[in-house]
């Protein structure tokens, strides 16, 4: 049998599922990176660097490809700098290969230290960490403990760069002792299924632990073609595990077939919808938006929480940092404003944007959010951390009106497939507006973003890139929450896109500016009296483009509409500012 190359990786991939190492290794081509596994890995090589920071003298040992210099270089640190520490120090035996993050000298032997970005300890990492002990003694190197050091919750950053504390080192010695004497067994039952045929394995619990597998779209093709209906179990808003794992053990894939008995009142409805095909939008959502006064802010948070922190008084993972707000002000049915505060300075934008927020909301209006739990939670963090502000911000969670709770209530489209995050209920509201085509398409893509525009190293080039996708999706969040509420009140849109705009094709540059003028109105007027449109939305710029008009000009035409009665709500987008 041919003796594989193995690596911690490697078998940490056969532990969670046998078919997972056989892929990775024979069909490579196969595997799929996601944005969250991006993510995780970027995380975890900022927190190995800051584990490193903390220990001085350290000597790295550079990754090669050539694996004997690493080998040796591990060696030559150890027999000749004993007292210091050693970083990604590389051993092998029976063709293991494995990297310790930090291999700490004491009196006693060395500290061997696995680095983790979670803020606890999993049951793979002991596996991880016996892997490590087992290779490393087999090499005869003397081990006082083996450790693992997470992320401390509980610790705040007080600022110089000092993030002493950051890390919590626990001692996983008596955990991995009974797993040694395993690891040569998990070696040969990995080289095993090396040596076959692929292995048949189905899909199960071990796709998502402890890591999302990155061969699911391989392993779920045939599934996804002919075994899943178009309503799972899953369309069942907060149905538990358990009664899904029930009514699957009874037959029911199919959400529609589920009987009555086994729903509450949401799924009930969710079941009905699904059935008929038909979106139901119940009088509530009107009632509950009509009386509410203008000006009307429609608000939406970006936050960052970092693993390592960056700001002073914050903690890993748990301060939510907001560096970025967009606001859809409405002055009047229609009329609407756009600002923005995003600061990508790298300094701590918590000042500045709560000065910035409260300058722009005012005094008056509600402002609406969606899901309101989470702005009115950063709201009162910063009324807590900048005590001259908070009699103002307190006065702005007074005002909020969630937007979340009117959806859940009263609109249900079978495309939502039992969700009411905003994603999930803009296309079946507003098709025009589109995450999809965003560089930047959700709050994980924002975070990402953001960091990337702080990292030392990326490109003036890029961080601009970046920074504009923050801007178009921080902006459609809000603008998402103006349509919705436009639809709960019955408000047909017409929608200037480069997909919708009729009649644009017997438009042209030679035509005399009154000729496109006279096109143009004939173009609206047929649309609007067809489909009783009572706002036509997209900032002016487009309608220029489309209509190849002047600002003035775009808004006299669609003031004419108006002044004729064939739009009720004159709707256009009159500026678009942003800070
Ligand atoms: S998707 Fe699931 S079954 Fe397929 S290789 Fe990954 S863990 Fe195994």
């Amino acid at each position: 049998m041919a003796r594989y190359g193995l690596s911690k990786s490697r078998l940490i991939a056969w532990k969670q599922c046998p078919k997972r190492l056989w892929l990775q290794y024979h069909r490579p081509d196969l595997l799929e990176i996601t944005d969250e596994t991006e993510h995780r890995f970027q995380i975890g090589f900022e927190v190995g660097e800051v584990a490193q920071g903390l220990h001085s003298g350290g000597i790295l040992i550079e990754d090669n490809d050539d694996l004997s210099v690493a080998l040796a270089s591990t060696r030559k640190a150890i027999d000749e700098y004993p007292n210091r520490p050693i970083f990604e120090a590389t051993f092998q035996h029976d063709g293991v290969l494995v990297r310790a993050d930090l291999m700490l000298p004491t009196s006693g032997g060395y500290r061997m230290v696995e680095v983790k970005s979670s803020t606890s300890v999993k049951p793979y990492h002991v596996d991880d960490c016996a892997i490590q002990a087992w290779v490393l003694k087999q090499n005869n190197i003397p081990l006082c403990s083996v450790e693992l050091a997470h992320i401390d919750t509980s610790f705040v950053y007080r600022g110089a760069g000092d993030h002493q504390g950051l890390l919590r080192y626990e001692q996983l010695d008596d955990l991995i002792a009974p797993l040694m004497a395993d690891v040569p067994e998990w070696i040969q039952g990995a080289r095993n299924v090396l040596a076959g045929e692929e292995p048949d394995v189905g899909v199960g619990p071990q796709c998502d632990a402890p890591f999302e597998c990155p061969f699911k779209t391989y392993c779920t093709r045939n599934i996804a073609l002919h075994d899943t209906p178009e309503f799972s179990l899953d369309v069942f808003y907060r149905m538990h595990e358990p009664t899904k794992e029930l009514l699957r053990r009874k037959g029911f894939v199919d959400a529609c077939s589920v009987p009555d008995e086994y729903l509450n009142e949401t799924q009930r409805w969710i079941q009905r919808v699904s059935r008929s095909g038909i979106a139901e939008l119940l009088p509530g959502a009107a009632m509950a938006l009509t009386n509410l006064p203008y000006p009307r802010y429609y608000l939406d948070f970006e936050t960052i929480n970092l693993a390592v922190p960056r700001w002073v008084d914050t903690s890993p993972y748990s301060t939510q940092v907001p560096f970025q707000w967009s606001c859809h002000i409405e002055t009047e049915m229609g009329e609407l404003a756009h600002e923005m505060f995003l600061d990508v300075s790298g300094n701590d934008p918590r000042r500045a944007c709560a000065e910035q927020m409260i300058a722009i909301l005012g005094n008056i209006g509600p402002i609406f959010v969606y899901y309101q739990a989470f702005e009115k939670a950063r709201i009162t963090e910063l009324a807590a951390l900048f005590f001259d502000l908070a009699p103002k911000l307190r006065a702005i969670n007074e005002r909020i009106v969630d937007l979340l709770p009117i959806a859940r209530a009263n609109y249900y489209h079978p495309a939502m497939k039992g969700s009411w995050s905003i994603k999930a209920v803009l296309p079946t509201v507003a098709a025009d507006l589109d995450y999809t085509s965003l560089a930047v398409s959700g709050g994980g893509d924002a975070q990402d973003a953001y960091r990337e525009i702080l990292h030392p190293q990326t490109t003036v080039d890029r961080r601009l890139n970046l920074t504009a996708g923050l801007y178009e999706y921080c902006k459609l969040d809000t603008l998402a929450m103006v349509r919705l509420a436009w639809f709960f009140q019955g408000v047909q849109v017409y929608a200037f896109t480069d997909k919708n705009v009729v009649g644009e094709e017997h438009m042209n540059e030679k035509d005399n500016k009154n000729t496109r003028r006279s096109l143009a109105l004939n173009v609206l007027r047929q649309h609007c009296q067809t489909t009783q449109t009572k706002a036509i939305i997209g900032p002016v710029s487009l309608i220029q483009r489309h209509m190849r008009l002047g600002y003035s000009a775009a808004l006299d035409l669609v003031a004419e509409l108006k002044a004729e009665g064939v739009l009720s709500v004159t709707s256009v987008v009159k500026h678009d500012k942003d800070r």
